[in-house]
């Protein structure tokens, strides 16, 4: 029978990258729960609800009902693009500035409760993998199989690094891994679903092991 596989984490240790993996091995939807809060913040950049750091949180309160999120499936490269009211904004939800706004948006109430009801629509029929940081523990706290991923932050950001260079954008590692570092801390701490273990997930340390290797011991799980 077809299963809910919840993979939580910190920013950066290849959630997403294990998630579409395993989807992929099982025949599974992969959902990617950060975007969502990534599509929110891009449309509060864009209407100076989010400036240098600050988020107006009554301003984008105020305009959520004006907010429509979804995937689409792009059968070019097989895979499911984030859409903002109509428009793809896969690209530009993992850039910089999106970081840089994606943890104080993310600790909005309001915003959270309208992610966690989408997210749990889009879960209602089992076989998929979603990941993000409540997903074991909010969203879906009934998950037949929880992953708690983590990697040293150094590890963390130099992957991030090579990915955003790889695709040539000008970056700065140190810039990369104070991001990586800040988000941890303000998903740690924020009142609202902090990021935290559940109690019934299962620990997985990528720093030191291969793509393969973690594959390999997830699907041993996803068997068990
Ligand atoms: O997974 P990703 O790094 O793309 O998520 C971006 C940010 O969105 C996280 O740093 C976190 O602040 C927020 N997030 C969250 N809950 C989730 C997924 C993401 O708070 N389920």
């Amino acid at each position: 029978p077809k299963i809910i596989i919840a993979i939580d984490g910190h920013s950066s240790c290849g959630k997403s990258t294990v998630a579409k993996q395993i989807a992929k091995e099982l025949g599974y939807i992969y959902i990617d729960s950060g975007a969502m809060y990534r599509a929110v913040t891009l449309f509060a950049l864009r209407n100076k609800l989010a400036v240098d750091g600050e988020v107006n949180e009554q301003g984008l309160i105020d305009r959520l009902d004006e907010i429509k999120i979804e995937f689409r499936f792009n059968p070019e490269n097989r895979r499911n693009e984030t859409y903002l009211n109509g428009e793809n904004v896969e690209e530009e939800i993992r850039q910089l500035p999106v970081s840089q706004h994606v943890s104080p948006v993310a600790t909005i109430r309001e915003v959270r409760e309208a992610m966690v009801e989408l997210q749990q629509e889009m879960g209602k029929n089992k076989g998929i993998v979603m990941d993000g940081r409540d997903i074991g523990t909010v969203v879906f706290p009934s998950a037949e199989l929880k992953i708690f991923m983590t990697a040293r932050p150094e590890v963390r950001a130099q992957r991030r690094y090579d990915e955003l260079t790889a695709k040539g954008q000008e970056v700065s590692f140190d810039e990369i891994l104070a991001n990586v570092i800040e988000r941890d801390r303000i998903d740690s701490s924020r009142e609202v679903s902090p990021l935290k273990q559940a109690d019934d997930a299962l620990t997985l340390d990528n720093s030191d092991i291969t793509r393969e290797e973690q594959l390999d011991w997830l699907l041993q799980k996803v068997q068990q």
